[in-house]
């Protein structure tokens, strides 16, 4: 029964991180390393990126760049777009959110679910055309009055909000035993600050990125060279540019997984352990197993859950989209 006589007041920002690390032992149960996941889709907006959302538009509110009623423009695959959405909701901000057409519809009615405005670019397009989600974004933001683009891309307040939450609260969560991160990139913000933290508590923990196939990170991570980014269709992970939040120094390893086996793994996950993903982290895992043997790992390894299936039930949860795609 509620205490009527105890006023309790949580506010929906202070649900945001502090998510559970939960043990992957079933799908895991053959290993010989122990694999633990962070479940980010507990965040209120569903994902991890409510973490940046709230970190960005915080500094912009305390550095008078952001006035009262004022407008706040993000480029996004999705899930940063749902949490801006949120937030500017909460605090009375517009939110005007440019994203590929790639994107799940789920994840479009979710951002104007939350009174936000959407601007869909071509997916076909590369990063420098005026087309591309980037360009349009930051058009927006040199036309609009009373504007800010966050631009978690290049923001470097990327990597300090992983570097202040994600990575100290995996530390605490494992009391530092750790042997190697294996998370997903793709503006690179929360490897590169989760990274950074472990590395400093402890150098010898491996960082692990997790690239899709078709994505130019890995590829300019071992050649030091910029190839033409191919399509893939797995969301959140991955990138067709040379982004600033993404912090290769402190990355020991990039795996790179391509789209079938992101989303078969992550089918994979919820059968055995009941946790309902998304692809990126189906990509994660699939990153996990892969290390596992390249790196002979043997400890504690930790990845990054980060978003929930039911961003993707028209698409990688469903048998028919499956099978148009060819990977069923
Ligand atoms: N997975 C999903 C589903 C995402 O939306 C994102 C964010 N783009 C990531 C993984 C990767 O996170 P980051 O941008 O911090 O590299």
């Amino acid at each position: 029964m509620i205490k009527t006589d105890t006023q309790i007041k949580i506010d929906t920002l202070d649900l945001i991180g502090n998510t559970p690390l939960v043990p992957l032992d079933k799908i895991g149960s053959d290993l010989p390393a122990k694999a633990f996941a962070k479940l980010e889709m507990y965040n209120p907006s569903g994902s991890i990126k409510d973490r940046l959302a709230l970190g960005l538009i915080e500094n912009a509110r305390r550095s008078g760049q952001l006035e009262p009623g004022g407008t706040v423009i993000e480029v996004t695959s999705g899930n940063t777009g749902i949490a801006v959405a949120m937030i500017c909701a909460i605090m009375g901000y517009k939110a005007l959110l440019v994203m590929s057409d790639k994107n799940s519809e789920e994840k479009q009615s979710m951002m104007k679910l939350y009174g936000a405005e959407l601007i869909l670019t071509p997916h076909t397009v590369q990063a420098d055309d005026p087309r591309s989600n980037y360009s349009v974004a930051r058009k927006l933001a040199e036309e609009i009055p009373d504007s800010i683009f966050l631009n978690q891309y290049d923001n470097p307040a990327n990597i300090e909000c992983h570097y202040q939450s994600t990575g100290m609260e995996i530390w605490e969560q494992t009391g530092g035993n750790i042997e190697a991160a294996v998370i997903g990139a793709g503006t690179g913000g929360t490897i590169s600050g989760v990274g950074r933290y472990l590395k400093e508590q402890n150098p010898a923990i491996k960082i692990i990125a997790v690239d899709s196939e078709g994505s130019i990170l890995s590829h300019y991570y071992r050649t030091g060279k910029i190839a033409r980014a191919e399509h893939y269709e797995v969301e959140g992970i991955g990138s067709d540019r040379l982004v600033k939040a993404l912090d290769f120094s402190i990355v020991d390893d990039m795996i790179t997984i391509p789209d079938r086996e992101a989303f078969l793994t992550a089918r994979g996950i919820a059968k055995t352990e009941g946790i309902f993903c998304g692809g990126s982290s189906g990509a994660a895992y699939a990153g996990v197993l892969r290390a596992i043997t390249k790196h002979r790992l043997s400890g504690t390894i930790v990845t990054i859950f980060a978003d929930s299936g039911n961003r993707y039930l028209s698409k990688l949860y469903s048998d028919k989209w499956l099978m148009e795609k060819g990977y069923k």
